[in-house]
């Protein structure tokens, strides 16, 4: 069985050696197996008419025969749509267009019998057709085949008779010569438990289902099975490190972190962050390896978590180390710790790209005597001539930015492993992180310090520009400072560069000098004049920031109370989210203000909605995770687990998700070794590998 899947896909009948090329080049498609596994995204029924009654979500592609019985057009402007209300003798529903909303009803009036043919979905609670295709009813044919799946395909694929029909004829030709015996990828037990299943029935009825519940089943066999050897992975490697690593302990609460508390510190510390604090120093005094993730929305208070959690470092004799991802981050950190700990005897320093040569000698030698005991840094923290005398506890800022190869080499910085703190201000749905940190324990800061005005958010087309500008002069009357951030896409760096300069030229002009004046920071500047024109705005010495989106992480100017996004459709929602963190830092009422075109695109239109309507960082994450999916995640590549979804989808599929994890948890708890009889399948699998779950050569 094993080795009848692995045959090369050129040998497949129907299959030969220019259509095998096209295959493996276009869709990655190399073996019997990765056809097998090349599921339909979506499937079409055009063998029967349902009635509008019999409309439910959850079903396919479908054909109504019906009556339009009128239309009306709804919302203006980019809103503007048509709908109609569609029925026959057993209800009735709504169909939308967005576009072609002229030439609809002039070809299809009210009263006239119509076919519709569109995935029912469901909005405000209503069930509707989006973009429907119609059609008279004496041009519709019926066909006989029940639902047919529709595989997603190329240019090249349809220019070479390889359309979504001859990928099916080539799941039918491999299905029918699969040897009868399929090699099942879970234990009969936990198949008759939930109720799925098999391998054999799903892998056939995702392809050719008999029906909407048998191509369901079929999904959601597969479905859990891909999530379930993910999480099962994640949290065997998480329970060995958490029994077999041992970690240096910090059993003592000493005289830094109560200096600093007593006399240092000029704020009560947020609930959020004493209940983090609190789960910290557990771990650090449990004698094992911390291995921590630390999410808070930007401004919520995690230098102070980090910097606490250094001092108790230091109260038991290790030293510390805080990376961030540039320079200018790493220099903000060192000078902000630096003021906190003004006074108390801790040797900090800052070590960079540009650190001169005697002070790198110096931070080397006092390194490992012991007598540095925090050092903040970028990049240049890993070089290898970096050695500590006793390094104990190392926290990443930003960590999305870090690949897990640098982690690693982080790791190898002590004798003992370090304690780890990952910061992020990406904040990401729990069951999201579930698996994509998993071998991380997570804590979450999910309060801001009080005080805190909640920045306004508006959205204004590009005509507005004047209002906009107006505005801006008004702020900067007040003393406050804006930033104006230009997209930067790397496919098109040259027309990018060309928005910012004609934006440039635009904003020059309505803020002439001598009396207002502007930074420029993009990305074709060497690092230096990007890190001179940056300074003049932190000092306050310019008005306007004017940049692409160089600034996204970190930067604090609690000065500047408004941000101005250009071209805001082109943004993702995490990146509008980091960059709307850059205001809001100060005392004051603070603004975001996205800018766009009057063109939208569906999803362009709910991620301006969506940052308008809040300023929580995790609903926004849950939004964006629906709207996309996680692979375009900042840090999908954390998780030290390199996944492949063929099937699941992290934002649809949550669910099954939280189920996969309990059950991994469940079997893992009573049997740690996937050791026991009735789990040797589970152990079997992980060790082989499975094209449908996680990539194991890459682990480790
Ligand atoms: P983050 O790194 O999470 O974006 P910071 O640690 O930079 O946030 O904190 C943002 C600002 O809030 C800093 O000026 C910090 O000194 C201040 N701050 C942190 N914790 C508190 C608190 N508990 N009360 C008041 N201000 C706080
Ligand atoms: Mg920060």
């Amino acid at each position: 069985m094993h080795n009848f899947l692995k045959q090369d896909i050129q040998f497949l009948p129907g299959v030969g050696p220019v259509r095998g090329d096209i295959l493996r080049k276009e869709i990655g498609i190399h073996t019997f197996e990765d056809l097998l596994y090349y599921f339909p995204y979506r499937y079409v029924d055009k063998s029967k008419f349902y009635k509008v009654n019999e409309t439910h979500p959850d079903l396919p592609y479908i054909q109504i025969r019906g009556t339009i019985r009128n239309y009306t057009t709804i919302g203006g402007g980019r809103k503007k749509r048509l709908v109609a209300a569609f029925g026959d003798d057993s209800g009735t529903i709504e169909l939308i267009w967005f576009k072609g909303t002229k030439w609809i009803p002039e070809n299809f009036p009210p009263g006239k019998e119509v076919v519709v043919f569109g995935k029912p979905s469901v909005y405000n609670r209503k069930i509707n057709l989006v973009h429907p295709e119609i059609e008279d009813p004496a041009k519709v044919k019926k066909v006989s085949s029940s639902l047919q799946a529709v595989y997603s395909t190329t240019e090249k694929m349809k220019d070479n008779y390889l359309p979504s029909k001859a990928i099916s004829k080539l799941q039918s030709n491999l299905i029918h010569i699969l040897p009868s015996a399929f090699s099942e990828t879970l234990p009969s037990w936990l198949l008759k438990k939930l109720k799925l299943v098999t391998l054999d029935t799903a892998l056939k009825q995702i392809h050719f289902p008999d029906s909407v519940n048998d191509q369901k089943r079929a999904e959601l066999r597969l479905k859990f099975e891909e999530l379930f050897y993910i999480q099962l992975n994640i949290l065997q490697k998480r329970t060995i490190r958490k029994t077999e690593y041992s970690g240096n302990k910090f059993p003592h609460v000493g005289e830094h972190l109560n200096a600093f508390y007593r006399e240092k510190l000029p704020f009560e510390l947020t609930d959020a962050q004493k209940r983090v604090m609190k789960e910290i120093r557990a771990d650090l005094g449990s004698g094992k390896q911390m291995n921590r993730l630390l999410q808070g929305d930007v401004g919520s208070g995690k230098t102070l978590v980090a910097l606490m959690s250094m001092l108790i470092a230091l109260d038991n004799k290790f030293q510390a180390c805080l990376m961030a991802p540039t320079e200018i981050l790493a220099k903000q950190h060192y000078a902000s710790i630096n003021k906190f700990l003004d006074g108390l005897n801790i040797n900090v320093e800052l070590l960079t790209g540009s650190t001169k040569n005697a002070d790198r000698q110096r931070i080397h030698t006092t390194l490992s005597d012991n007598s540095l005991h925090i050092l903040i840094g970028t990049h240049a923290l890993l070089e290898d001539v970096v050695q500590f005398d006793n390094l104990g506890l190392v926290i990443i800022d930003e960590q999305h930015r870090f690949g897990v190869a640098q982690r690693a080499k982080l790791w190898k910085k002590s004798k003992v492993l370090p304690h780890i703190l990952v910061m992020t201000a990406t904040p990401i749905p729990r069951t999201l992180s579930m698996t994509l940190y998993g071998d991380l324990d997570i804590s979450v800061i999910d309060e801001l310090p009080p005080g805190r005005k909640p920045i306004i958010t508006k959205h204004f087309f590009d005509n507005q520009r004047l209002r906009v500008f107006g505005f801006i002069r008004e702020e900067i009357r007040k003393g406050r400072q804006v930033y104006i951030v230009y997209p930067l896409i790397r496919e098109s760096e040259k027309m990018d560069y060309k928005d910012l300069e004609d934006g440039l030229e635009s904003i020059a002009r309505a803020f002439p000098p001598p009396e207002y004046a502007i930074s420029v920071v993009h990305g074709r500047m060497k690092p230096e004049e990007k890190e001179i024109a940056m300074n003049h705005f932190v000092a306050g010495r310019t008005h306007i920031m004017v940049a692409t989106t160089v600034i996204e992480v970190g930067v604090d100017v609690p000065n500047a109370t408004t941000m101005v996004i250009e071209s805001a459709e082109r943004f993702g929602l995490s990146q509008l989210h980091q960059l709307r963190g850059r205001v809001g830092r100060g005392a004051d009422q603070s603004y975001c203000i996205l800018m766009s075109g009057y063109k939208l695109s569906e999803e362009g239109r709910r991620r301006l909605e969506t940052m308008v309507s809040t300023n929580d960082g995790f609903e926004i994450a849950e939004v964006d995770l629906k709207l996309r999916g996680p692979g375009n995640l900042e840090g999908t590549q954390q998780s030290g687990v390199p996944f492949n979804l063929r099937i699941a989808h992290l934002g649809k599929d949550q669910q099954i998700l939280t189920l996969a994890r309990d059950v991994a948890e469940k079997i893992l708890e009573e049997d740690p070794g996937l050791q026991l009889e009735k789990n040797h399948i589970f152990a079997r699998h992980i060790r082989k590998g499975s094209p449908n779950a996680v990539n194991w050569g890459d682990i480790s």
